[in-house]
């Protein structure tokens, strides 16, 4: 089983922000910012490019995760940037959608 999907089912440990039925929130173990927080579905997708008609309102929510993250950690004044790195040259290390929550400092834009 994927890393990301042993998180979502409690047998690694991770420090979660939230979570619920579908998605979990939970800091991201390397921060490239002061904040830095991954939102993942539950449900195993490996990628972006993976992702078809029947995940739309997955991925709604996980936007919709990634705005209460924000909220709760009270980032919603200063701003935060939301990322979903995409295959190889994209960055990509860990095989199951996720999008990344940066915020607490000034970020440049555009990125490496
Ligand atoms: P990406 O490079 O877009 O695939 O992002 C994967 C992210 O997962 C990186 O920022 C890693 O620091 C993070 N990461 C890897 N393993 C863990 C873990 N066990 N707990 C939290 N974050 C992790």
């Amino acid at each position: 089983m994927c890393l990301f999907c042993k998180i979502a089912q409690h047998e690694i440990k991770a420090n979660i922000v939230l979570e619920d039925e579908h998605a979990v929130a939970f800091r991201d173990i390397n921060a490239a910012a002061p904040t830095h927080v991954l939102v993942i579905p539950k449900k195993h997708i490996v990628s972006l490019s993976e992702a078809t008609e029947a995940d739309q309102a997955l991925l709604g929510r996980l936007l919709l995760m990634a705005r209460a993250v924000a909220e709760k950690l009270d980032l919603l004044n200063a701003g935060y940037r939301t990322v979903v790195n995409n295959g190889t040259d994209a960055g990509q290390s860990v095989f199951h959608l996720h999008i990344h929550v940066l915020a607490g400092r000034k970020l440049t834009w555009p990125p490496g």
